[in-house]
């Protein structure tokens, strides 16, 4: 999606600090950490919202959690504890349409969140 900045930080034509990528996802750090450790897992593929996936995208999804679960431990904070989330569209306050799965730690997160 030509005007999506997600897809701009995966083609590389924006800079983001990449930890890790492999031939389904990347994942970054939040320009705007909430945590000592936010870092978003993406999908190469662009969809919008997690409304938009198909019984297709069932490995995608499960390697978007195995790369959080790798994450966390390569982080540290799989002990401590940390959570993962997809905002879903405006109440959830989505802001960018290509889905990405927070993964927020290092620090005791409140809950109900916000
Ligand atoms: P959403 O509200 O859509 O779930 O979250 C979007 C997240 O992307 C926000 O936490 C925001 O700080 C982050 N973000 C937005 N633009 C950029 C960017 O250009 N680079 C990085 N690294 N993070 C971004
Ligand atoms: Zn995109």
């Amino acid at each position: 999606m030509p005007d999506c900045i997600f897809c701009k930080i995966i083609k590389k034509e924006i800079p983001a600090k990449i930890i890790y990528e492999d031939d389904m996802v990347i994942a970054f750090e939040d320009i705007n950490p909430q945590a000592p450790v936010h870092t978003l897992i993406v999908p190469r593929k662009h969809i919008p919202t997690l409304l938009d996936i198909t019984t297709e995208d069932r490995a995608l999804i499960g390697h978007i959690f195995m790369a959080a679960n790798n994450i966390a431990k390569n982080k540290g904070i799989s002990v401590s504890g940390f959570r993962t989330l997809f905002n879903c569209n405006k109440d959830a306050g989505q802001a960018v349409y290509h889905i990405h799965l927070h993964m927020l730690g290092g620090r005791r997160l409140a809950w109900p969140p916000g």
